[in-house]
């Protein structure tokens, strides 16, 4: 760049970008060398900086680039892996989903490989297991991962179009808004479908009665897991009726539903008890009685009342375990967004050294099991026992403070919180 010279004498001096003088800038900045930059000129910079990190951001996560590819798709190992450091255990449902994801994305670059005339179905993926095992966890972290966007949606509040509830199109209109309005990344997006046995046909017999909310919704879904164009109202539901639709092709949505499925275990251990050696190759006089989800098939869920055309569209299916009282405590520290750890983070932020003693930890896990209220619980009675403390702590002149098992007790018996009926 030129030196300071007499045409950048105060009098001449000008932008050494857009050319401008002085007088036709708001702010001129001087550098070390006497060039100069204007406002505007650093504003349009900084806006074409933003939007260049934004873009190669997005390509990485895969959530804009226009094309999959091999190379970038993580391994099941890799999948596994980074789910470890959120959930803790369930292993087994970890590995499907690590799988099936594979493949999923797999199936993309497949699918943007002209020529390829072997079509790999999707792997829509169903989680059965108590509430509060880490369905929703898990979902959400693989979203996170994958940098696609995620929408949650509760399968009770689905009706058939026409009725009153949400249609399930709408389903489509939150997964487009988390997408920020994007088609091309609504459509590698993925779909959790909480309680979808909340959906399941009442009666084995499909013929007693149409069954509006439960058979129908599964009719509706199955269309839309099945891969459809559905036109998508943006800002959903029926109250803009002015706005304009948007089309999205479902073909390459993940669906990921869960379900407790209620009782369920009784109808695998009927199967496995009527046919010796089941499909699955379980020996009856062997099987383990405790932990009978393990064995699940399809065939149980279609038996539980989801229609068959539904059940073939969900081929992954995996269990969840109840939460032991070791995984309980794993849950409360080790994660990497464990609850300690946040409560850790945000005591740190006023300069105070927070520290859970090891007695504090087990009471508060005793009191979640107690109270059934599995790791959902332990949130709750967190705070519960923090909430003085979070509200004295920052005008205080602490710089360190010990929750011991006796603070915790104290803390939760003075607490008037529901949780404790
Ligand atoms: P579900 O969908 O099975 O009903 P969630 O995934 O919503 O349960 O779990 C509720 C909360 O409990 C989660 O936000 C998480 O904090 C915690 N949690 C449950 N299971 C686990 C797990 N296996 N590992 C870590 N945290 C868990």
């Amino acid at each position: 760049m030129a030196k300071n010279s007499g045409k950048n004498s105060p009098k001449h001096e000008h932008c050494s970008f857009c050319g401008r003088g002085r007088d036709s800038v708001k702010v001129l900045f001087q550098g070390a060398d006497g060039s100069n930059i204007c406002n505007d000129c650093i504003e349009m910079g900084y806006k074409s900086l933003e939007s260049s990190e934004l873009t190669s951001k997005q390509e990485k996560r895969g959530a804009k680039s226009s094309s999959f590819k091999a190379e970038d798709i993580l391994k099941p190992q890799q999948i596994h892996d980074f789910l470890d450091s959120y959930v803790v255990g369930q292993n087994s449902a970890k590995r499907s989903i690590a799988v099936a994801v594979y493949n999923h994305y797999k199936r993309l670059v497949a699918a943007d490989s002209a020529g390829d005339d072997v079509e790999l179905d999707k792997s829509n993926i169903v989680l059965v297991g108590p509430t509060g095992t880490g369905k929703t966890l898990i979902a959400r972290t693989i979203a996170r991962l994958l940098g696609v966007p995620f929408t949650i949606v509760d399968a009770t509040v689905l009706t058939q179009a026409g009725y009153v509830g949400e249609d399930v199109e709408s389903i489509l209109s939150r997964l487009y808004q988390a997408s920020g309005y994007d088609v091309e990344a609504t459509e590698r997006g993925i779909i959790f479908i909480d309680e979808i046995d909340k959906i399941a046909r009442k009666g084995d017999n499909p013929s007693i009665t149409r069954d509006v909310s439960g058979e129908g919704v599964q009719q509706a879904l199955l269309k839309i897991l099945e891969g459809t164009v559905v036109n998508v109202a943006p800002e959903g539901g029926r109250k803009h009726p002015e706005q304009k639709f948007v089309q999205i092709n479902t073909k390459n949505i993940l669906f990921i539903c869960g379900g407790a499925f209620d009782g369920i275990e009784r109808r695998i251990a009927q199967r496995l008890g009527s046919n010796a050696i089941g499909y699955g190759k379980v020996n009856v006089a062997q099987f383990d009685r405790k932990n009978t989800l393990k064995y699940i098939q399809p065939q149980d869920i279609k038996g539980y009342g989801l229609i068959p055309e539904l059940v073939g569209r969900l081929p992954v299916i995996t269990y969840l375990e109840p939460l032991s009282r070791q995984v309980l405590r794993s849950i409360l520290t080790e994660p990497k967004n464990a609850i300690i750890r946040q409560y850790n983070r945000l005591f740190e932020m006023d300069g105070i050294e927070l520290t859970f003693e090891e007695q504090a930890l087990d009471y508060i896990v005793d009191k979640a099991i107690e109270f059934n209220l599995g790791a959902r619980g332990l949130r709750s009675i967190c705070e519960a026992i923090m909430k003085d403390l979070m509200f004295e702590a920052p005008s205080a002149d602490i710089k360190s403070f010990t929750i011991t098992k006796q603070y915790a007790e104290q803390k939760l018996e003075q607490s008037d919180s529901t949780l404790l009926k």
